[in-house]
């Protein structure tokens, strides 16, 4: 058995023998012309033919994947007909004499390079995207057909890099997942394996060798794995997870469109959590109800210094118009601990997760926290925006906070830019102290919102991160379910209403317990939604409410008896 890591590109996972494809690669011949004009009119025929397959292709996609596996070629449909790019092939057909195969491999490799040169992962991929159009007009200009799989039975397909027309049009019944050594998970063909539904593993790298071929292997899209000859047992597991992803696929077609509604009439809110605008495509495609925690400090953490005012504009505003009137929480900046970008300048600390993080960070650096308000506040004139603040210990913390919200909203006030007056202002609750004083945090703010991985790690000292002590970070803690009582009672008090936007919303088996609880609010994983909301439909609340309160306060606390801890490593030779 060999295991390859590589990149998840598209979840799921795929069993099957491998196939390497090769698409053809006939030489381009780089010719000098003499009838310019002629060249050029073979080229406008080569171009409009290139536009009609790719009409073509976006409606095969829109069939087989939908709006976003269509959009991939539309955008290519766009960039085939883009003025400059145009403007360079008829400049070096006219001017330089060059055939029309080389002009269009001139112009696109100068658009590779520009492309390839700008940061972020997302131009990166428009270098690929253009690699592709050159191909297809070339393919054009030549008479070449690409795209066909030698095989009678559904195989994984292993390339060096699958363009994403050579992706739509491989015969879909014949490819169970695909593996690239190159490519990104950003690239149109990740995306339209995603929209496609099938599993892929990108950037392997030249690990998997081409004597592997016909060889059985499995790949596991969501954890960026590639196992050749899988034994026994990994095969079982993953075939298992086949199956449960299966039931969720099965789930998915069920449950859209329904409302989350306990058995018994209570509704529950159901968001997503986000780190950019691109999950947004999965919140949609998810049925999520709008977004309950947008985790900003990642658009500060893909690049190499501040994302300016216009740029945060941009991805909030984005956000907001792509909810289309559902609500979007964007949680501030919440750098520091094991979230650091290097131009922070962040002094060093013993204990970064106590030490200066998150709404810390912002009220000791008003200036870059105020250029993250007014992008805020600039996007609420777009949609419905609420904004959340991180790590809260104090009230006065937060008043400060709402504060800076104040000055912001007096300046767009004065430079005359529309803004949304009435943005809700909430906290995370993430904090013992917070929990603790949540009965006069809850008179200052619209709502809380529960940060359970946090708030775990506080209230058990226990880090987080640490693998050595993930024994002792126990997410069923009764501590835990203790605070969240406590917190959710405070807030319903004073009136607001509480969320919780932990990975313990996700947690299948905990759900009943946090709508008994009280919780109004879950904020989960797009991935998760579905069967998140299977279980509010399935769950009476006021049925399981006192069991599941009594639960918590009776001596529940999980055991960690000899037994369950292993008695043999008690008295292994640790030290
Ligand atoms: C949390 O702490 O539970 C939370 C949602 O915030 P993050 O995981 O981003 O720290
Ligand atoms: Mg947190």
């Amino acid at each position: 058995m060999i295991q390859i890591h590589g990149k998840s590109a598209a979840p799921g996972v795929a069993i099957g023998p491998l196939y390497f494809y090769k698409s053809e690669s006939v030489p381009i011949s780089h010719k000098k012309i003499k009838d310019p004009l002629a060249e050029w009119q073979r080229y406008l025929v080569a171009r409009d033919l290139a536009v009609s397959q790719l009409g073509a292709l976006a409606e095969k996609a829109r069939i087989q994947g939908g709006d976003t596996a269509a959009l991939v070629f539309e955008t290519h449909q766009l960039m085939v007909e883009d003025e400059d790019f145009e403007q360079r092939i008829h400049e070096d057909i006219f001017k330089n004499l060059n055939n029309a195969s080389s002009a269009v491999c001139n112009a696109s490799s100068y658009y590779q390079t520009m492309f390839n040169n700008m940061d972020g992962l997302y131009m990166k991929a428009r270098a690929i995207d253009m690699r592709d159009i050159a191909r297809r007009l070339n393919d054009i200009l030549l008479g070449r057909i690409r795209g066909t799989l030698h095989t009678e039975v559904p195989v994984i397909l292993v390339a060096d890099d699958l363009t994403p027309s050579d992706t739509i049009q491989l015969d879909k019944n014949m490819v169970l997942g695909f593996v690239t050594s190159q490519g990104s998970p950003a690239g149109h063909t990740a995306i339209l394996a995603r929209s496609l539904g099938i599993p892929a593993v990108v950037e392997v790298g030249d690990l998997l060798k081409r004597r592997n071929r016909g060889r059985e292997a499995a790949i596991d899209g969501d954890a960026g794995l590639v196992i050749v000859n899988p034994d026994h047992r990994t095969r079982e597991r993953l075939e298992q997870k086949q199956a449960q992803q299966a039931h969720r696929r099965e789930l998915l077609t069920r449950l859209k469109g329904k409302e989350n509604i306990t058995q018994d009439g209570r509704a529950v809110s159901l968001v997503c959590n986000i780190t950019t605008p691109e999950d947004l495509e999965a919140v949609k495609e998810n049925d999520g109800g709008g977004v309950g925690l947008f985790r900003s400090e990642f658009l500060y953490l893909r690049q190499n210094d501040y994302p300016s005012e216009e740029d945060q504009f941009l991805a909030y505003r984005e956000a907001a118009l792509q909810m289309r009137g559902k609500s979007v929480i964007i949680r501030t900046l919440d750098i520091g601990a094991d979230k650091q970008a290097g131009y922070f300048n962040m002094e060093p600390e013993p204990n970064p997760a106590m030490g200066m993080r998150a709404l810390r960070l912002c009220l000791t650096r008003p200036g870059m926290f105020r250029t993250q308000l007014r992008a805020i506040y600039r996007a609420s004139a777009f949609g419905k925006l609420a904004i959340m603040f991180p790590i809260v210990t104090a009230v006065w913390e937060l008043r400060e906070a709402r504060k800076m919200c104040q000055i912001v909203m007096a300046e767009l006030e004065q430079e005359g830019i529309p803004y949304d007056k009435n943005v809700p202002l909430g906290i995370m609750i993430e904090t013992p102290a917070a929990v603790f004083i949540s009965d006069r945090l809850a008179h200052e703010c619209d709502f809380f919102s529960i940060g359970t991985n946090d708030l775990l790690q506080y209230t058990t000292a226990c880090d987080r991160q640490t693998s050595g002590v993930s024994r002792f970070y126990d997410p069923h803690h009764p501590a835990l379910l203790r605070a969240i009582k406590m917190v959710v009672d405070s807030a319903h008090a004073a009136g607001i209403w509480v969320g919780v936007c932990g990975e313990l919303a996700s947690d299948l088996s905990m759900v009943q317990t946090l709508l008994a609880l009280g919780v109004d609010e879950l904020s989960v994983s797009p991935g998760s939604v579905l069967e998140v909301r299977d279980i509010i439909r399935k769950t009476n609340v006021s049925a399981i409410r006192g069991e599941c309160v009594e639960e918590i306060f009776r001596d529940t606390e999980r055991e960690e008896t000899g037994e369950d801890a292993g008695m043999d490593t008690w008295f292994a030779s640790d030290y």
